[in-house]
């Protein structure tokens, strides 16, 4: 499957956290840490495009003009694994709201289901960045999504730390409008529905469930 049009993030330190996360020998408190970093750089690079608003304030030697964020960010973690990306964006943007979107993945068929959804109110008016680390069949991405536009979001970015060139089509068939930050796309999926060579479960390594 060819890969389609996605933002590829090749910061050097982005790459230097990734095989951290890569390495099966990352015990999982260095696994939280390298998620956090990596998490930080892909925060930075996808909000870069948000819209700032100009303003002036007093410095003590005087007025200082600059910009600041012009609309409410709403970060949108897909649980569980997205919560391992959680505070490394709110260190970004502390202001910002958070939604949960609950989605479990049946192990066998590898289909996705809904247990849990709480969204902020006016999704309209926010920018709505999900953060979801392993973009695998694109199935509970593509949930997720359909979810946050039916809940009214209209400008909505996504960070992940490792794609597959599946996951990367089914996101961008179902919502071309969705721009996808990440710094890969591997090279395939396997047997079961695990990105090759990837990281293995994010969610296990991360809370040290394997
Ligand atoms: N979820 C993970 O945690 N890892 C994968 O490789 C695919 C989905």
């Amino acid at each position: 499957m060819t890969p389609v049009p996605v933002h590829l993030v090749d910061h050097p330190l982005v790459h230097d956290a990734l095989i951290t996360l890569r390495d099966k020998s990352t015990p999982p408190e260095a696994f939280r840490r390298a998620a956090t970093r990596i998490s930080v750089l892909l925060a930075a690079e996808a909000l870069q495009t948000v819209k700032t608003t100009d303003v002036t304030v007093d410095t003590p030697l005087g007025p200082a003009p600059g910009r600041m964020l012009g609309r409410d960010v709403v970060v949108v973690p897909v649980l569980r694994a997205g919560l391992g990306m959680l505070d490394a964006v709110l260190e970004l943007v502390p202001d910002a709201r958070v939604g949960h979107i609950g989605l479990q993945r049946d192990e066998m068929t590898a289909v996705a289901s809904q247990y849990y959804s709480k969204l902020p109110a006016r999704l309209d008016q926010s920018d709505v960045l999900m953060i979801d680390p392993m973009l695998a069949t694109g199935g509970s991405a593509v949930a997720a999504l359909d979810l946050l536009e039916r809940a009214g979001a209209l400008s909505i970015r996504m960070i992940c730390i490792v794609a597959a060139p599946e996951g990367v089509a089914l996101v961008e068939k179902h919502h071309p409008q969705v721009d996808i930050y990440t710094p890969v796309v591997d090279r395939e999926l396997n047997a079961h529905k695990y990105i090759v060579p990837g990281l293995g479960d994010f969610g296990d390594r991360l809370y040290g469930t394997i």
